[in-house]
């Protein structure tokens, strides 16, 4: 056992030890804890017990319990419509983790209470914050912090590396469960139901034992989601023991006829099939209808607003042309009377200057007169 005695080696089999101890823990706190136990009362236990098992919820950063339960109740009651918090239909990032940021558009704070309005009878519950505000997500967020700070000082670097490595997987199991096990494409149904849900064993493995999401959505208060010999079911497992222990009583588990009732024929897959396909097809033409209302309006819009635009440049060209008619004219009147003004003066001037040359001429007669009178009485002598 020589490789065992290689310190990386050793280390690294601590952590992951660590990593599926913790993966398992903070799993069946949300898987048995908030969703089997708190919000599809499938089950009972004590007080203190259901605390217990809850907390592995809280620290694997999945928000207080109020709101947990209430977005799910309300994922049950409206999936795979527009109401629906986290559908695929709305694209897989969205149901992955987009839709963590628009609970409060689905739901509002007084229906997030109405759906959970049992646990808001419960003192710790109300603590851990009752709306789609952010103070819940923060207080978790610091006590999951202040979660891993005790781990590390109780049990060491290794066991809190192992916790942070089976955080990420358990959180994003539980993603997987909403995004993946709503898709058409992926897995099988066994049960009739109203929404796309579907069995995919991989996530039920991962996410220990919510991947059987189509016999959950089927008989929703089913303490066993697991139901055929291979789907397995690790959190059925733990309420198993827990009601040979003496901890868990009033299990909720369906009778066979009910489930032979929902079962799904050949003919209801074939009808569940074109049921989806014409519903996806009058989604897809609700849509266009939605998409060319819009464009027409937004056409409606521009038309009016480059006709309100064209009437202003009429009026603008017609006031620009008054203006300019009326500046013409008024030039033109002013040419004129300048014009006549002038002529006038000239007229003035040439009368002047006429009479002037008039006066000259006269004179320049009268000298030549003169000379020509003493020429005469020369000639006469
Ligand atoms: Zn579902
Ligand atoms: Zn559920």
């Amino acid at each position: 056992m020589g490789i065992f005695n290689d310190p990386v080696v050793s280390t690294s089999l601590v952590i992951a030890a660590w990593a599926v101890f913790w993966h398992h823990w903070h799993g069946v706190g949300i898987t048995l804890g908030y969703h089997r136990l708190l919000t599809h009362k499938a089950l009972v236990v004590p007080k203190w017990l259901e605390y217990y098992i809850c907390s592995g919820a809280y620290f694997a950063l999945m928000g207080a319990p109020i709101v947990w339960v209430g977005v799910h109740r309300q994922h049950h009651q409206k999936s795979d419509t527009p109401m629906d918090p986290h559908s695929p239909r709305d694209g897989v990032r969205h149901a992955l983790y987009r839709w963590m940021f628009y609970t409060n558009r689905v739901q509002t704070n007084e229906e997030l209470q109405k759906q959970a309005s049992d646990l808001m009878q419960d003192p710790l519950y109300r603590k851990l914050g009752y709306d789609h505000g952010a103070y819940h997500a923060q207080l978790n967020l610091a006590l999951c912090v202040a979660f891993r700070v005790v781990l590390f000082f109780v049990f060491g670097w290794q066991c809190v590396v192992g916790n942070l490595i089976a955080t990420f997987t358990i959180f994003w199991s539980t993603q997987f469960v909403n995004a993946f096990c709503h898709l058409p494409a992926l897995g099988y149904r066994t049960y009739k139901t109203t929404e796309d849900s579907r069995n995919v064993w991989w996530v039920g493995l991962l996410a220990v034992g919510e991947g059987w999401h189509n016999n959950h959505h089927a008989i929703p208060r089913s303490a066993r989601h697991g139901l055929e010999w291979w789907e397995f079911d690790f959190t059925w497992c733990c309420i198993w023991v827990l009601e040979k222990l003496g901890l868990a009583t009033k299990v909720h588990l369906p009778s066979k006829e009910l489930l032979e009732k929902k079962r799904e024929t050949a003919v209801g897959k074939a009808q569940g099939k074109m049921t989806a396909a014409v519903t996806h097809a009058a989604e897809a033409a609700q849509k266009a209808a939605e998409a060319a209302s819009q464009a027409a309006h937004e056409a409606a819009e521009a038309a009016y607003l480059a006709a309100v635009a064209a009437g202003k440049s009429a009026r603008e060209a017609a006031d620009s042309a008054t203006n300019a008619a009326r500046e013409a004219a008024e030039l033109a009147g002013s040419t004129a009377r300048e014009a006549a003004l002038a002529a006038g003066k000239t007229a003035n001037e040439a009368a002047e200057a006429a009479t002037h040359a008039a006066r000259e001429a006269l004179e320049t007669a009268e000298i030549a007169i003169a000379q020509i009178v003493p020429a005469k009485e020369k000639v006469a002598i």
